[in-house]
């Protein structure tokens, strides 16, 4: 299988977090923070992720940029923020789960980063710049029939702050050589594992086992105590079997380029 390696964090990015390693970092404290407050990239050499449920991540590059991806409509179960203070809004479809603006503070001001076009037969080509973030897109399926099931989704992938992150959408089935190879290489995914419209436990560990992440897994569209969408499995099917597994207990989860596991791990972020 061909896999160019272009880039990943190896760059002068990387560099740069190194030389800013602890200015200032250790100053927030995960989990103890509020929005619309920034959360915890005020440390200068880490970006911070934090998960308000189903798909939807908050994620702040060291130098202040925010990004918010697929944001949940108000009756999936989730304590969600109002005026949430971001830069660019990610929506890899337009279904009720993926796609509320209304937690976003100004919405029409917010760069909003659509990955279908209007009609939703087709993908549109996103690639932006903004400070040290960049945006892409990959066009694929939300069901494992070409859409004909559930429509078109979009896999976003984020470098932030030398750190790249693909966000899968609801996926729906594996991905292949050609789909692959335009992810590229990566340090964090993002993936559905809860099943039903997306890909399953079983599913979604073969496109990790192909994506092969350098730092770390975050599933998540999945059944926890409080979402409302009850024909998801929980995570727990995605655990079985995998020793890698850190519950963090907390929303937010702070990242730098540093690697300093032998192996990816698999994050669990609780939303409260
Ligand atoms: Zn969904």
């Amino acid at each position: 299988m061909h896999r160019p390696e272009h880039g990943r964090a190896s760059g002068p990015s990387r560099r740069a977090l190194l030389r800013a390693g602890g200015a200032g970092a250790g100053l927030v404290v995960a989990g103890l923070v509020s929005w619309p407050r920034p959360l915890g990239a005020a440390g200068g050499s880490r970006i911070a992720l934090t998960w308000f449920g189903q798909s939807c991540f908050l994620v702040e590059s060291a130098e202040g940029v925010r990004i918010l991806t697929d944001p949940p409509g108000r009756n999936a179960g989730y304590e969600l923020p109002t005026g949430l203070r971001v830069d660019v809004v990610t929506i890899s479809h337009e279904h009720p789960d993926h796609d509320n603006l209304g937690m976003v503070a100004s919405p029409t001001r917010v760069r909003v980063l659509r990955g279908l076009t209007a009609d939703r037969k087709g993908w549109t080509k996103i690639d932006v710049r903004l400070k040290d973030v960049a945006v892409r897109s990959i066009g694929v399926y939300h069901d494992d029939a070409g859409g004909a099931k559930y429509g078109l989704d979009t896999i976003f992938v984020f470098e932030v702050s030398g750190i790249r992150i693909a966000h899968l959408g609801d996926l729906g089935h594996l991905l292949d050589d050609r789909q692959l190879s335009a992810v590229g290489s990566v340090d964090v995914v993002l993936v559905p594992v809860g099943g039903a419209t997306t890909i399953d436990a079983r599913q979604a560990t073969r496109v990790i086992d192909a994506l092969r992440p350098r730092l770390c897994i975050i599933p998540m569209h999945y059944r926890t105590p409080t979402a409302t969408a009850t024909n998801l499995a929980t995570v727990d099917e995605f655990l079985e079997g995998k020793s890698n597994v850190r519950r963090l207990g907390t929303r937010t989860l702070h990242l730098t380029a540093i690697k300093s596991r032998p192996a990816a791990e698999i994050v669990v972020m609780t939303t409260s």
